[in-house]
């Protein structure tokens, strides 16, 4: 056997829950994949239990978590043109959806901790900044206690990008509640996964009437949204309809997940700090720590190469984890990452960042779904430590 055959394979999703299948034969027996043709539709059903998971008063599921950013900003009813301060490092979903509200991204370097840099934040959010996504990147959360302090300060509406941070807290407080409307995503490659779909929450009756309609309430299909009677009136027919609702199957495929996510977040966490810790006992590889008030969710892992001073080093190591059957992502050395935001050219020219730029160029990712043994977490760990040694020759025991 070749060591690839040994290897765990990090890349399926996770499978969905035999719950499901009931549900989703009586869908396609009667049809009734629309969410507003029946009272109680599954979409409904899963906007009052993840409101409820996250003790929020609103939930509206939506076609991917980028819709749901990009409703976030129609609901803000931002000027054209409004300047959205984003961090420089997240998916290009994120600047393609302030784009998409016509509005301008600002890009915030972000350090090699993978969290917002609060000195350019700071020097970068004026009275010309109409909103702020914060994106928790990878689940890796950004100090929410300087962020929120220095928008409210100004009256700036905070949308937190929370696609891959379902289950994070922050002193305690859910990710996602923090902020206005907090965006997830049920993209595979995240938590709960249903292929496509995404959900916002908020605390605001008018921003969630005004995000539902144009998501596609027509007529009165708002009614069938609870506790938004009162907004819905101001609204009816004075928004444009986008259209990016979620069907039944989606739901049908959610639903049952929601219930293993205190489990998925448990066990992703374990993996995580499991590798973390080997992975740190190397000279040549550093996992930053979370910031002290934030508990993660993790299912990847990132790490930062140290004392790979070239990029064809670095390239080496990629080479070596891969010959022992752990392929690693470094951001910025694969071409056309949409995690780089050099490749974001839909913006034009953009300034450069280059803080956020050496992060990237010897930051490594690596997928860690939360169904892996300890045998196979030992195994990616063990490839990446000696893949660096590969590199770098052995890490010097101090002291002899
Ligand atoms: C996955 C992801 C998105 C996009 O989510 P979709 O549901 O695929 O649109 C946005 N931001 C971050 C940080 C993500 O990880």
């Amino acid at each position: 056997m070749t060591l690839a055959t040994l290897a765990p394979n990090v890349y399926d999703a996770e499978p969905i829950p035999e719950a499901a299948r009931a549900e989703i034969e009586r869908l396609l027996t009667s049809g009734d994949l629309f969410r507003y043709t029946s009272e109680g539709s599954p979409v409904q059903r899963l906007e009052s239990e993840f409101a409820a998971l996250m003790g929020s008063r609103y939930a509206l599921a939506v076609s991917s978590c980028s819709a749901a950013l990009f409703l976030s900003l129609k609901a803000l009813d931002l000027p054209r043109g409004a300047r959205v301060l984003i961090p420089a490092f997240t998916f290009a979903a994120v600047p393609s959806a302030v784009v998409h509200a016509d509005c301008v991204p600002v890009l915030c370097e972000v350090g090699e901790n993978y969290r917002i840099d609060l000195d350019d934040f700071a020097a970068k959010i004026d009275d010309d900044i109409a909103c702020v996504i914060i994106s928790h990147m990878r689940g890796h959360t950004s100090d929410m206690n300087a962020i929120m302090a220095a928008c409210d300060a100004r009256g700036i509406p905070v949308v937190e990008d929370a696609a891959h941070s379902l289950g994070t807290l922050w002193h305690g407080r859910k990710i996602g509640t923090i902020g206005k409307i907090g965006c997830f995503s049920f993209q595979s490659y995240k938590l709960v996964n249903a292929g496509e779909g995404g959900i916002l929450i908020t605390d605001d009756p008018e921003l969630a009437a005004r995000a539902t309609i144009m998501s596609g309430a027509y007529e009165h299909n708002w009614k069938k949204h609870a506790g938004l009677q009162n907004s819905f009136v101001n609204w009816q027919n004075r928004l444009p309809l986008y259209n990016m609702r979620l069907q039944n199957l989606s739901a049908a495929v959610i639903r049952p997940q929601l219930p293993l996510v205190a489990e998925r977040v448990e066990k992703g966490r374990a993996n995580h700090d499991y590798v973390a810790a080997r992975l740190n006992t190397s000279d040549w590889l550093a996992v930053p720590p979370a910031l002290p008030p934030e508990d993660r969710a993790p299912d990847s892992i990132q790490f930062n190469l140290v004392g790979l001073e070239s990029d064809d080093e670095a390239r080496a190591f990629q080479s070596a984890a891969k010959a022992r059957g752990v392929s690693v992502q470094v951001f910025g050395l694969s071409q056309d990452n949409a995690r780089a935001f050099w490749n974001w050219q839909f913006l034009g020219d953009a300034p450069d960042l280059p803080r956020t730029r050496a992060m990237l160029m010897r930051a490594c990712d690596v997928r860690l779904p939360t169904r892996l043994t300890r045998a196979e977490l030992d195994f990616i760990a063990e490839a990446l430590l000696a893949a660096a040694e590969d590199v770098k020759g052995r890490t010097p025991v101090y002291g002899t």
